[in-house]
């Protein structure tokens, strides 16, 4: 209603969609199928863990004012964002509302225990939350977005609806670039610190099922490494891969007693100098880094 007393004095930037997403993957596709009409923030740096991010009292702020609140769910931000959420004081976000727009409604969630269990630390109890790994999922969030922004802001829904289709073409057209990048590794074992790319193993045939963390969450133990060193020398494996809140040392350890090379890559755009632009360039970045490591230039 208070917009409606300001008409006369508003400038049309003041009617943007002010949105607030948990991590830069979800902030960089918001900004891309929202476009002039939107205005996004993003709490978690790039070079955060996204399950531990540090939650400062100014997303207590951002939060409050926010018209959307764009999060993965499947339990990633659990640590961090409920809490917040509560302290914003906003009903826009509640839980339910159409300004909370959960990602993982509609992604095919991988390794969904039969049986909820947090105990042993284990941070993916409720499937593993890193699904963006896989640009087939992106074109999935960014519809679910674009259909969030559409019941909020009814007003700019062609330009949701072009700026996703324009998403959507440029991803397909890369996805098939992407695949043909990784296809002479196809079936190869790869090795990561964190579980955090089944589903990017999934869209391109790899086997990323050996981690340095004996569990998600879990520091590597030296009995833990020296089990994954023996299984990497007897399969040759070529490629550790770390991210950029992880702990490159150990990778670095491990990669010296193997014949494996240490492949940087992030899941968020920004994690890694060059990927600034947003999701695609960031994929784009990862699957030719991979491909180099395994062998063969891409490019
Ligand atoms: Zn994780």
């Amino acid at each position: 209603m208070a917009s409606v007393l300001l008409a006369g004095a508003c400038q049309p930037a003041l009617a943007k969609l002010n949105v607030v997403a948990t991590t830069p993957d979800f902030g960089s596709i918001a900004a891309a199928i929202g476009g002039d009409a939107v205005s996004v923030t993003t709490l978690a740096k790039p070079t955060e863990d996204p399950h531990f991010v540090d939650a400062k009292p100014s997303f207590i702020v951002k939060l409050n004012r926010a018209d959307a609140i764009i999060e993965g769910g499947a339990d990633l931000e659990i640590g961090w964002l409920p809490a917040l959420l509560d302290q914003s004081r906003n009903a826009k976000l509640a839980s339910g509302a159409p300004g909370h727009i959960a990602c993982s409604q509609g992604v095919q969630l991988l390794e969904v225990p039969a049986l909820l269990d947090r105990s042993k630390g284990d941070i993916h109890a409720a499937g593993n939350p890193h699904y963006l790994t896989d640009p087939a999922n992106a074109k999935v969030v960014a519809r679910h977005i674009a259909e969030g922004f559409s019941g909020l802001d009814p007003k700019s829904g062609e330009v949701y609806q072009a700026n996703l289709k324009k998403f959507t073409d440029r991803l397909d057209a890369k996805i098939a670039e992407w695949e043909k990048a990784l296809a002479p590794f196809k079936g190869q074992r790869v090795v990561a610190y964190h579980d955090s790319w089944p589903y990017f193993a999934h869209r391109f045939d790899l086997k990323l099922d050996l981690f340095l963390e004996p569990k998600p969450g879990i520091p590597p133990t030296p009995v833990h490494l020296a089990e994954v060193i023996m299984q990497m020398r007897s399969e040759h494996i070529r490629a550790v891969l770390v991210e950029p809140y992880q702990n490159r040392k150990t990778a670095q350890t491990v990669a010296a007693d193997t014949s494996a090379a240490v492949v940087d890559v992030s899941q968020f755009p920004g994690g890694i100098k060059g990927t600034e632009a947003g999701y695609i360039e960031l994929i784009d970045y990862d699957v030719n880094a991979l491909a180099r490591a395994l062998g063969t230039s891409s490019k």
